[in-house]
């Protein structure tokens, strides 16, 4: 019969806590590279051992090696998270690379990306240096070597669209050979002094740039933001678009327009209608709420919903600058989601996006 400790020992140092897990799923034997369904009969698992609780039907084995005990040695997939938007002290995030793998591995994430803000054209604090992007991957890819084996790591780059001068599509970013890249809009045109506008940053910035840009006209400030992310869309598509909604950072309280409005609404719509056209992933990003800047998440419910309608797969990110923030809210958005009708989330794993069921505790192991 089976001795040792199959899960207490694993190489990836996980507890594998299989009690939440709704479904049965396969078992992967990556020696041989063949998937094989189990049986509960056929499962070598202790049942009810200490804390550690594993229903045979239920466990998905990522590694299948043999060991003295002539029963194949475990190494279990227990429920979690994947996280892709996470800044570092590269650009304005608070830790080096490590700090966030390291957190990440201790809570037993599948996967773990940096998407640290893409070199921009205007002058501002929150970018990597252009010089630093080299050092940066580095850091990445050795983090990678590290954790091989107990953690997927990916390199990405949250890169703005900024017409003629950036986007996900530019050749400087596409010859970096990312595995993933999130487009956002944080600039609505400039200032005429050549300033690029921020619309996700200091209120009274934000308030200038309507009066100086737009001529006082919120409408047309918010409109032209939607414009800009179709355009992107639909010129230099990114692998996800991020936070799609965040210039609703500066409408606390209902203070600059409804998201009842039609025009609003139309304006989301149509961008809605842009990325599933273009078949792109959508992030819902939790970082307004954990920050309490916003009452809902990137994008808000009602967005939700359509995008459920238009069938837009999903991807959960917490857009974290520090260590502590990269599972922010998750169970919340979770929830959320869950109600809103969606079924899977979208996570890069083994090296291609698939989608995962979820629970508010994570997500399901069995991919599809
Ligand atoms: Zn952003
Ligand atoms: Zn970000």
């Amino acid at each position: 019969m089976l001795v040792g400790k199959p899960f207490g020992d694993n190489e990836t140092g996980r507890k594998a806590d299989f009690s939440n897990l709704l479904q049965p799923c396969c078992v992967r034997a990556s020696a041989s590279g063949q998937k094989q369904n189990l049986t509960r009969g056929d499962c070598p698992c202790p049942t009810g051992q200490s804390e550690i609780i594993c229903l045979p039907f239920n466990c998905y084995f990522t590694r299948v090696r043999p060991c003295h005990t002539a029963w194949p040695r475990m190494f279990c997939l227990a429920m979690s998270w994947t996280n892709y938007h996470s800044h570092t002290h590269f650009c304005d995030g608070k830790f080096g690379p490590e700090a966030y793998a390291a957190e990440a591995f201790r809570q037993g994430l599948w996967a773990y990306g940096f998407s640290s803000h893409a070199p921009l054209p205007y002058d501002v604090t929150w970018g990597m240096q252009p010089e630093s992007v080299a050092t940066y991957l580095a850091q990445i890819a050795r983090l990678q070597a590290r954790y091989r084996g107990k953690l997927e790591l990916y390199a990405g780059l949250e890169v703005d669209f900024v017409p003629g001068k950036l986007g996900p599509q530019h050749p400087g970013i596409g010859k970096l050979g990312l595995d993933y890249c999130i487009g956002s809009v944080h600039f609505a045109d400039t200032f005429p002094d050549g300033t690029g506008w921020e619309i996700d940053g200091a209120h009274q910035v934000f308030l200038s740039g309507v009066r100086e840009i737009f001529g006082g006209n919120v409408r047309r400030a918010v409109s032209r933001y939607y414009e800009l992310i179709r355009q992107m869309v639909q010129q230099e598509p990114p692998t996800v678009v991020g936070h799609l909604d965040k210039i609703k950072i500066q409408n606390e309280g209902g203070c600059l327009f409804s998201e009842t409005e039609s025009w609003y609404r139309q304006e989301v719509l149509a961008t809605l209608q842009a990325i599933a056209q273009a078949g792109l992933l959508l992030e819902v990003n939790t970082r307004g709420i954990y920050k309490q800047k916003t009452p809902e998440l990137y994008p808000s419910r009602w967005v939700l919903a359509e995008a459920c309608h238009l069938k837009i797969p999903l991807t959960l990110n917490s857009d974290a600058h520090h260590p502590r923030e990269i599972t922010g809210q998750f169970s919340y958005a979770a929830s959320v989601l869950r109600q809103e009708g969606f079924t899977h989330l979208y996570s890069l794993y083994e090296n291609r996006w698939q989608p995962f069921g979820f629970t508010e505790q994570g997500l399901l192991p069995d991919a599809g």
